[in-house]
């Protein structure tokens, strides 16, 4: 049935990127691609969603794969998975269909941003300001893959809870189960003063409130201790940012050097982004060497010995140059020579953020977690909100739509989760059972 899925069904079905950007997949599968590149890498520290996804459900990841190379009309397929994840490839080998092949990965971080993705499994370097359509890629996470393999209304979210927890899983949840009851199912927390980064340690966010809904996009939930050092840096003031930046970074440099955007050969150079702190009018060229950032962390949280934050710099620099209509720099790039040798290794990342002590895995629980209530934003998806089909009081059965995406408009449908009925709509849709 998913070889004849066409790229508005998967609108209907509210299927949108699972690894964190929250894209539409239906705007990725209109595009004409010569390779659909699986996106396995999870370089994340402490995160296990999708080695554990590709463990339990390959025919459905490769339902989905052969669905969009159908649609993009690829003619290769290839899984980016960490070459030390050998049980997981030991079962994928067996399985794979024609024309698809696994690409096996270092284990460094960060392996699975798109750009550096795209290159390390084909050799072609995304220009800057690029999406990886433009040399002939697509990519998809693993559990885009598999909504797109199971050819229904996207219900539930797999995610993995670790960090301060007493059984570090993976969960399979309804969609707009609350922060608190994933922290339950991995045993509770650990620590009296739990807070949480979301998504992820180094691209993640900040949370306190464990009352926050699972969407489509939550990857993961690290919990963590409010003293921790990653929460006191994820937690500063800007002024404080850029006023201690401004007056300790000696320019050194190293910040640019290990940048993995730089060493694709992208003119992004945080090192003379930090300069500009101290002017009132930053220059044009050193704001739109900034778009080139992918905000990745790892300049802040890995290469600087300051404890300086220039990835802020970078997302700042960012802002102001949308502002002014700074276009990125189109041009060819070409890979730093040391590419590979400056690649950071994830074991000495862990061992920098102070994680190395946390359980590193996350079993994968059978079975859809129950509950009694689900929250679900509006928003959760890149593009326009969607808009409610449904009204306080209407009864719902999971898969039901209850929001539609603005006719013409980038967005995704919204699907009941649990069965139930609407009590509240008002930027979220709550349904209780
Ligand atoms: S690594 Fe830190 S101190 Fe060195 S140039 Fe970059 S921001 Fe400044
Ligand atoms: S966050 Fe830092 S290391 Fe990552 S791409 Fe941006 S400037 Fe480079």
């Amino acid at each position: 049935m998913t070889s004849e899925l066409r790229p508005e069904q998967l609108r209907t079905w509210g299927v949108v990127g699972a690894g964190g950007a929250g894209f539409p997949t239906e705007v990725k599968c209109r595009a004409r691609a010569e390779i659909v590149i699986v996106n396995a890498a999870e370089c994340e520290p402490l995160l296990h969603k999708d080695k554990e996804l590709l463990r339990a459900f390959p025919d459905e990841i490769f339902a989905g794969l052969r669905a969009v190379m159908k649609m993009t009309g690829a003619i290769r397929g290839v899984i980016g998975i960490k070459e030390k994840y050998t049980d997981v490839i030991d079962i994928l080998h067996p399985l794979l269909p024609e024309n698809v092949a696994l690409h096996l990965l270092g284990d460094f971080y960060p392996a699975g941003d798109e750009f550096i993705l795209v290159h390390t499994v084909t050799g072609r370097i995304i220009p800057p300001g690029g999406l990886p359509i433009h040399v002939g890629c697509v990519v998809n996470n693993v559990e885009t893959l598999i909504n797109v393999g199971r050819a229904g209304p996207v219900v539930v979210k797999y995610l993995t809870v670790a960090g301060a927890v007493k059984n570090p899983v993976t969960l399979c949840v309804p969609l707009g189960i609350s922060f608190s009851e994933c922290m339950e199912l991995a045993g509770g927390a650990t620590i009296p003063d739990a807070v949480a980064l979301v998504g992820g340690m180094m691209m993640g966010a900040f949370c306190d409130d464990f009352s926050t809904p699972v969407i489509k996009t939550t990857g993961g939930i690290i919990i963590l201790p409010r003293e921790h050092d990653l929460v006191r840096r994820y937690t500063r003031k800007p002024n404080h940012i850029r006023r201690i930046g401004l007056s300790a970074c000696d320019q050194c440099s190293y910040c640019t050097e290990l940048c993995p955007r730089y060493l694709l050969g992208h003119p992004i150079q945080p090192h003379i982004v930090m300069r500009s702190l101290g002017f009132s009018a930053p220059a044009p060229a050193m704001m739109s060497g900034a778009l080139a950032c992918c905000e990745c962390n790892l300049c802040t949280l890995m290469s600087c010995p300051e404890d300086l934050d220039p990835r802020a710099a970078c997302i700042d620099a960012k802002r102001l140059a949308c502002k002014a209509g700074v276009a990125p720099p189109h041009r060819e790039a070409q890979a730093h020579p040391l590419v590979e040798e400056r690649r950071t290794p994830l074991k000495r990342l862990m061992n920098r953020l102070g994680v190395a002590g946390f359980v590193n895995r996350g079993p994968l629980i059978a079975g859809v977690a129950e509950t009694h209530r689900v929250l679900l934003p509006l928003k959760q998806h890149a593009g326009a909100p969607a808009e409610p089909t449904v009204k306080i009081g209407d009864r719902v059965r999971t898969g039901d739509m209850v929001a539609d995406s603005p006719e013409g408009k980038l967005g995704a449908c919204i699907h009941a989760s649990i069965d139930g009925r609407v009590v509240s709509i008002d930027g979220s849709i709550v349904i209780e059972r």
